[in-house]
């Protein structure tokens, strides 16, 4: 553990103690996450290739002798979220993510009917597309099933956490954050089959050959962006429909010519991005990371033209991260605004920084923030027990 990581544990550790008064039992984290390729294939049971990053949800936890859950987080100051058990399903706010997620696991059969204190505190930037809310469903998933003693794999905690998500919150997002959350491995990816939920590790080795990702945040979000989702997702449903076949992931490239207009422009992007996908495994497998770059910016130009869900701002990074040493550049998440993933060499990382903010300006969007992000391990007991021992 760096001692950054170190601290980060004792500051929690003291919080806890400062604020529930006795020691946890347990310091849990889990990491958000960058999808490095693979979008809107999530929805079309495709293939997703997502990694943690170097920026984590903490929750320290400790059992309590009634039915009660407190919850507190550095993120959220203000009082204390106090509720019970039974009420759990009913949590708003910023607390449903966390507390849908003790539901939700109650739900699939976690033991004991106690209930927690839980401190959160975390460094994944809320809402700029890094998943801090699957960081957060994560962390908590872990920290109430370890403390139970419960044996519940990994799996099942990510089901927990989008359960608490999709019912409790009120988002109806896929598997990915969760499954990327619990179940990579530091330095590589996870190629997540979205159909079956299996997953296998593909090694990155970025940082041996001077790789970068920065991951800009545009912070311009359009007024269309959900209605514009739920759209994309009935064309991708429509064009199945149309070919006959379960999921778009099931689609061929030579079937495509039976559609015509935009539920082509629509099956054409899923079926080009799942190859995308699976010719990114294939580089990053032969060592050959450098070569994912313009797979990058083929699937950024396949989510602009024939999915349509990039806005100026996205196409803007995009381009100027191109025209300032990057490899390979595309738009992450829903689209209709959000953050642009960068693969760059190190050296180019500061330039092509500045050349997005200015870029931003020049075009009158918002200052854009760019953060580079390293891959990391999935969510983990940190060492720190009460008695001391690290
Ligand atoms: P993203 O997952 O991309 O960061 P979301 O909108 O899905 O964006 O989730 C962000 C929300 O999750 C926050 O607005 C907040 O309600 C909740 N959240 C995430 N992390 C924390 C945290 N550390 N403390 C409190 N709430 C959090
Ligand atoms: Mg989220």
């Amino acid at each position: 553990m760096s001692s950054g990581a170190a601290d980060r544990v004792e500051e929690i550790v003291t919080t806890f103690r400062d604020t529930v008064g006795r020691d946890p039992e347990g310091v849990f984290s889990a990491p958000g996450r960058v999808n490095l390729i693979g979008e809107h294939t999530d929805h079309n049971e495709g293939h997703v290739l997502p990694f943690a990053i170097d920026r984590r949800c903490r929750v320290a936890a400790g059992r309590r002798g009634d039915d009660v859950v407190t919850l507190r987080s550095a993120q959220e100051p203000g009082e204390p979220v106090t509720t019970t058990l039974d009420a759990l399903p009913r949590a708003r706010g910023w607390s449903a993510y966390a507390l849908g997620t003790l539901w939700a696991l109650r739900e699939a059969g976690l033991p004991g009917g106690h209930g927690f204190d839980l401190v959160v505190a975390g460094d994944v930037p809320l809402g700029s597309g890094l998943s801090s809310s699957a960081a957060l469903e994560c962390a908590v998933a872990l920290a109430v099933a370890e403390l139970s003693g419960a044996d519940i794999d990994r799996p099942t905690l990510a089901r927990a956490g989008r359960r608490a998500e999709n019912d409790v919150v009120g988002a109806p997002v896929g598997i990915m954050d969760q499954a990327a959350s619990l179940l990579c491995r530091d330095g590589a990816a996870l190629l997540l089959d979205c159909r079956t939920l299996e997953g296998q590790d593909v090694l990155l080795g970025l940082d041996e050959v001077g790789l970068v990702t920065l991951v800009v945040d545009t912070r311009v979000r359009h007024d269309l962006a959900d209605g514009g989702y739920a759209d994309r997702r009935a064309a991708c449903a429509a064009a199945a429909g149309a070919l006959g076949v379960p999921a778009l992931r099931d689609a061929t490239r030579d079937m495509l010519e039976q559609l015509d207009g935009q539920l082509l422009q629509r099956a054409r992007h899923v079926v080009t991005e799942q190859e995308r996908v699976h010719r990114v495994v294939e580089l990053l497998r032969a060592g050959r990371p450098a070569e994912v770059g313009p797979e990058l910016t083929a699937s950024h130009a396949s989510l602009r033209d024939d999915f349509a869900v990039s806005v100026p701002a996205l196409d803007a990074v995009v381009d100027t991260a191109l025209e300032h040493g990057a490899l390979g550049a595309r738009l992450v998440g829903g689209g209709f605004g959000g953050s642009a993933l960068v693969l760059a060499p190190a050296s180019a990382a500061e330039g092509i920084g500045e050349a997005v903010a200015r870029r931003a300006a020049d075009d009158g969007h918002p200052r854009p923030v760019v953060r580079e992000v390293h891959p990391a391990g999935g969510a983990r007991r940190e060492p720190w027990t009460p008695d001391g021992r690290h």
